[in-house]
């Protein structure tokens, strides 16, 4: 599963009518199958070309294995049986090496990042709770054992780790803290007469709580706590948040001694995932434990670390275990694309009401209100495919790179993007299931037809991983902050005196416009009214001058801190709305220009017009969802306005006849797409 040819795109000289002509004769489903004909796979083939990017090989081998219905979830099992059924699914994964690209070649993997990130994306058309085990065993203990450890830990974990005769869990989370990790109160005191770290939870607050594993499966944790210990003649000192290997259970399952695990029980969804909680009663573990790649305690109890600057330490730490967050944000595209996959179908086969003068009764995606809940959230997910698609791509750059190459400001631009992305992708998702369920109607509700269960499994995606405000916030901290190395871990009060004290000008777009988007921008003027709105370098212009606009005004707001009347945190708090806005506003300018660079890179004549509409329909939609905000700062006019809702009208009317082609391109396996409410029609 570690691949990353480049399989030829089916081709490049398929040609279709243009699709608004066509669109206009044709409103069934029999109509758009004729209009298509043989024509209509080939598009199919060229736009999944597209959204499968530059890992399509590996998505092609997860979906030949994964293409079996017996991997759906199946809500009538026990929650013991739903476990147990998870745990066989990861070892038959194992058995088929599916861990190792997410491991580097001299640890026993084959090192190919972007082929961990697009498999386990895959695994979200299967069940959300084997992604999630999954997650958990290989991206976040794995994880954290070889992106935190060095070469002892590396031996003597990783190779077990991959084929599943070592169980981990990530034990960061505790009942007390779960947003502010610098806060844990877990603590690892090393004791130099024993050479180990005392691990202790001195509060029942610092309880670990919701961690995946614990609850059953897992013998070993990354436990992340406050380190102490004192050198030679010092007084024991803290050095903030740390990671151990501390193993929790024996051979037969049961707690080792000072270790009380408990489970979480029941959950809003998840039921294959056995999340639970862990005490530690002053429990010793030896001092090669500590995972050690950024800082070290010598047997005196010395502390070193090539990172002096505390803040730093902590943040690049957490940098490093970002692939996590990446995983949550695409395997909640692949969730949205399902239940839109399912909703559409159903809506091109159910039928309500009359229709005059024709016996049968009219398809529900005829109706417009029908066409404006699903095409939109369509649009959206082919514009967040896009973005997730550059994101993986970045990081597995940005991580296959040698140390000596390793380059801070584009690690930092990743982490706000995938913080920025991961809430946008789970928030789309959330929204755009729970409108797929409403779009079946009662039929929706029913488990058979899975969107209910997907509902359930999506529904903490916006919450694990980095909660979604919390991220959006930390985007938007680090445009203000055009990402200044000394505003990490800075207090709310801290960060926004920092920003109180810059120069204006300090507070720009830092990140290079990209070459399509340049040229798109010269070939629309200046003043976007003037301009016509189909035209994408205006589109692109309306996006970015509201990223512009908010984060001029957010930082002029911020800026009163510096009067000695005002409160820095209440300036702060008071701002955060426009602060969550800023971040918001980035993220979607960023998703539009990777959309609009996937089309521009695009071969298929075909593919790229109907990506074309599809983009159109993102942006409308989306300058819509938010006409409050353009009308109210003047950047776009009330006939404008007006334009854009007849405009969603007109691009759903047009897409409409593409609706079950659009669908079919997700190339999701066709034995996970089952749902009896189609099926019977
Ligand atoms: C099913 C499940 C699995 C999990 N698996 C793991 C795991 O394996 N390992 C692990 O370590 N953790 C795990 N977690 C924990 C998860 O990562 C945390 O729940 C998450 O980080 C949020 O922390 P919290 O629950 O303390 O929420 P809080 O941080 O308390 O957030 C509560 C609310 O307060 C808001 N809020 C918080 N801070 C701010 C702020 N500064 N400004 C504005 N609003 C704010 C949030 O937006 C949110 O709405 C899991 C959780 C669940 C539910």
């Amino acid at each position: 599963m570690s691949t990353t040819e480049h399989p030829s795109p089916p081709s490049t000289d398929s040609t279709i009518d243009d699709p608004q002509t066509d669109s206009q004769s044709s409103t069934t489903p029999d109509d758009a199958s004729e209009l298509f004909g043989a024509d209509r796979e080939l598009l199919v083939d060229n736009l999944r070309y597209v959204l499968d990017g530059r890992w399509r090989a590996t998505r092609d081998d997860v979906r030949t294995r994964s293409n079996r219905a017996d991997l759906l979830p199946d809500p009538s099992r026990t929650l013991e049986q739903a476990r147990t059924r998870i745990l066989d699914e990861m070892r038959e994964l194992s058995a088929q090496g599916f861990a190792s690209a997410g491991f580097g070649a001299d640890h026993g993997g084959t090192g190919d990042i972007g082929a961990s990130i697009t498999a386990i994306e895959m695994l979200g058309y299967a069940d959300l709770s084997l992604m999630v085990k999954a997650g958990v065993q290989w991206g976040l203990w794995g994880g954290a054992v070889e992106n935190l450890g060095t070469a002892r830990h590396h031996e003597k974990y990783v190779a077990d780790t991959i084929n599943l005769d070592l169980l981990g869990c990530f034990a960061m989370t505790e009942t007390g803290h779960g947003s502010n990790v610098q806060a844990l109160e877990t603590t690892a005191t090393y004791d130099a007469a024993t050479k180990e770290f005392v691990i202790h939870s001195p509060t029942p607050s610092a309880r670990k709580d919701y961690i995946g594993g614990a609850a059953e499966h897992a013998r070993y944790a990354a436990v992340f706590a406050q380190l102490i210990t004192a050198g030679p003649g010092q007084e024991p000192e803290s050095y903030g948040v740390h990671c151990f290997v501390v193993p929790i259970r024996d051979a037969d399952g049961n707690d080792l001694p000072g270790v009380t695990t408990s489970d979480c029980g029941y959950k809003g969804g998840l039921a294959g995932v056995d999340n639970g909680r862990i005490l530690f009663d002053s429990v010793r573990i030896p001092r090669e434990n500590l995972l050690n790649r950024y800082a070290d305690v010598e047997d005196d109890g010395t502390y070193s670390s090539p990172i002096d600057n505390p803040n730093r330490r902590f943040f690049t730490m957490l940098g490093t275990l970002i692939r996590g967050r990446i995983s949550v944000a695409a395997t909640a595209g692949a969730a949205s694309r399902k239940a839109l996959a399912i909703a559409t179908r159903y809506g091109l086969v159910r039928r309500q009401f009359d229709a005059p003068g024709d016996e049968d009764e009219i398809v529900v995606l005829d109706y417009l209100g029908h066409q404006r809940k699903l095409l939109p959230l369509i649009a959206k997910s082919y514009a967040v495919a896009m973005a997730q698609n550059e994101l993986t791509e970045e990081l597995h750059e940005v991580q296959s790179a040698s140390p000596d190459d390793s380059d801070a400001g584009r690690q930092r631009e990743l982490e706000a993007s995938a913080a920025g992305l991961k809430a946008y992708a789970t928030w789309h998702a959330s929204h755009s299931i729970n409108v797929a369920r409403e779009a079946c109607g009662g039929a929706g509700y029913l488990d058979e037809n899975q969107i209910s269960i997907i509902r359930g499994d999506i529904d903490v995606f916006t919450t694990f991983e980095g909660d979604n405000t919390v991220l959006t916030q930390l985007v938007a901290k680090e445009v203000l902050s055009a990402y200044a190395d000394d505003v990490q871990g800075l207090s709310a009060g801290g960060w926004v005196r920092f920003i109180a004290s810059m120069a204006r000008d300090v507070v720009v777009e830092k990140t290079a416009v990209r070459q399509v988007v340049q040229t798109l921008l010269e070939s629309s003027d200046e003043d976007t009214e003037k301009s016509a709105l189909t035209n994408r370098g205006t589109q692109i212009r309306l996006f970015r001058n509201r990223e512009d606009h908010l984060v001029r005004t957010c930082a002029q707001r911020l800026r009163r801190a510096t009067d000695d009347d005002n409160d820095a945190f209440e300036v702060f708090n008071n701002a955060q709305d426009h602060l969550l806005k800023v971040g918001q506003a980035r993220t979607e300018r960023v998703v539009l220009e990777a959309f609009v660079q996937a089309i521009n890179d695009c071969d298929s004549r075909a593919a790229a017009e109907l990506l074309g509409k599809v983009c159109d329909l993102f942006v409308y939609s989306a300058l819509e969802a938010d006409l409050g905000w353009f009308m109210m700062h003047r950047h776009i006019s009330v006939e404008r306005a007006k334009a854009i809702r007849r405009g969603v009208n007109e691009l759903c009317r047009d897409l409409r006849p593409y609706a079950a082609t659009l669908v079919d391109a997700f190339g999701i396996p066709e034995e996970l797409m089952g749902a009896p409410m189609i099926e019977n029609h």
